[in-house]
């Protein structure tokens, strides 16, 4: 059989993130994601309890129903909860080989911004994720992707690709620390974040400080 007549390989995208709460450079992202490398699938994964994360998260009720607001309608997009209900932290190489498991021709395709990727060493099981997924990087303010980088993993460096995604300089933490700060409505989250999730943060009165 030539090249060309080769069934193509199933794509399947896994984009995990604490989604505390999700906000519009998460969105760019999965679409930018979906369009660069034609996936089939995208899961998207809001994590459990990060053993990363220095902070308590938001209630796992809150954080998956405001990540299905933001990606619904969303087409090949799948709002994963495998993680949040497994009791204990878990890790993205435990999430990654259950999905190899239930797909084992597909490609996985592992997307992180450059922030979490400058830490990707300190990862459990760096090496085999790299083996069980494509790890596609995203330009972040303040941190982006190097040849460097990639050269810094002899041997695994041609499974790391970059994600060409506009900066965009919004974070969680920025949004959280802004509603915090009560000198902002929700309508002053509404350029961060899909409308949707701004009228569930304003429903449930998150990240007020009273
Ligand atoms: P926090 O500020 O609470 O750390 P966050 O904005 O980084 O949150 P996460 O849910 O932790 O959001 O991010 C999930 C994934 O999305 C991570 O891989 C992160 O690097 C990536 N990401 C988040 N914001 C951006 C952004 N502005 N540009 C590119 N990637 C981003």
């Amino acid at each position: 059989m030539s090249a060309d007549s080769s069934p193509r390989v199933k794509r399947i995208g896994v984009f995990g993130g604490a989604f505390d709460p999700p906000h519009n450079a998460h969105v760019a992202l999965a679409l930018a994601a979906l369009d660069q490398f034609e996936l089939d699938l995208l899961y998207v994964i809001p994590t459990g309890p990060a053993w990363y994360k220095a902070r308590a998260l938001s209630a796992p009720v809150h954080r998956l129903a405001m990540t299905r607001l933001a990606f619904e309608e969303m087409p090949r997009v799948v709002v994963d909860d495998r993680e949040l209900k497994r009791a204990a932290p878990t890790f993205t190489f435990d999430t990654l080989r259950t999905l190899q498991a239930e797909d084992p021709q597909a490609q996985l395709y592992l997307f992180i911004g450059a922030d979490q990727f400058a830490a990707f060493r300190q990862w459990h099981r760096w090496q085999a994720i790299s083996e069980l997924a494509i790890i596609c990087i995203a330009d972040r303010a303040q941190y982006t992707l190097t040849q460097t980088q990639c050269d810094a993993f002899p041997g695994h460096n041609n499974r790391f690709a970059a994600l060409k995604l506009p900066l965009m300089p919004v974070s969680a933490t920025q949004i959280r620390k802004l509603l915090a700060s009560d000198e902002v409505s929700a309508a002053g989250i509404a350029q961060l974040v899909p409308a949707s999730v701004a009228r569930y943060i304003s429903l449930h009165h998150l990240y007020r400080s009273y």
